[in-house]
């Protein structure tokens, strides 16, 4: 019998992208996929499957392809937290660390209502700067982010470390020490 592919075998590794050392974690390859990108979306749920989630928030760029899958596929909408000057609407903004610098992300400032239960989907967790961001931007307009969802983890950046510290589940399919 021939084994099947897990969603690790779809995803592409570039050297030195964008940058020499950088080990570039692509997953364009997986989401051209039927098998890969619909293994990727049930395996992003299935730990939260008979929770209460009341809309799906997507980390730009590549969580808003697959939080929109995942938001379809439980029947609720989807909120995106952009970069800064993206969203046409008011409002509120958030600045997080990167490696070189600083960054700004944005969401509506009525995408999300007081007491709702989020849930946070990105494809890949690093330092953990960006769903931290993304998390704080969340609670600030009083709603609650019940778990965050990516593909993959890179656990040596300690991001995984950071969001839990925030009282917030993550849940990762795949993991590159
Ligand atoms: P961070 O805020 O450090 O957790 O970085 C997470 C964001 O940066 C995600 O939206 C990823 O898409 C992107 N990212 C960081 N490192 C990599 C990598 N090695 N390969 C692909 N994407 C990455």
């Amino acid at each position: 019998m021939i084994a099947q592919k897990t969603v690790q075998d779809y995803i592409r590794t570039i050297p030195d992208f964008p940058h020499e050392g950088i080990m570039f974690r692509d997953v364009t390859t997986l989401f051209q996929d039927p098998r890969g990108f619909r293994l990727a979306v049930d395996q992003l749920l299935s730990p939260f499957v008979g929770e209460t989630i009341d809309a799906v928030a997507g980390l730009e760029a590549r969580g808003f392809i697959l939080g929109g899958a995942v938001a379809h596929q439980l029947s609720k909408g989807f909120v995106p937290v952009r970069k800064k000057g993206k969203l046409p609407a008011a409002t509120i903004e958030q600045a997080y660390t990167l490696e070189y610098g600083e960054a700004v992300v944005e969401i509506h400032d009525d995408a999300v209502q007081p007491g709702d239960k989020v849930l946070i989907v990105d494809d890949l967790l690093a330092t953990g700067g960006t769903a931290e961001a993304g998390i704080k931007l969340i609670e600030r307009l009083g709603a609650e982010v019940i778990g965050c969802a990516f593909v993959i983890d890179l656990p040596d950046l300690g991001g995984r470390t950071k969001v839990e510290a925030m009282g917030v589940p993550v849940h990762a399919i795949c993991v590159y020490e």
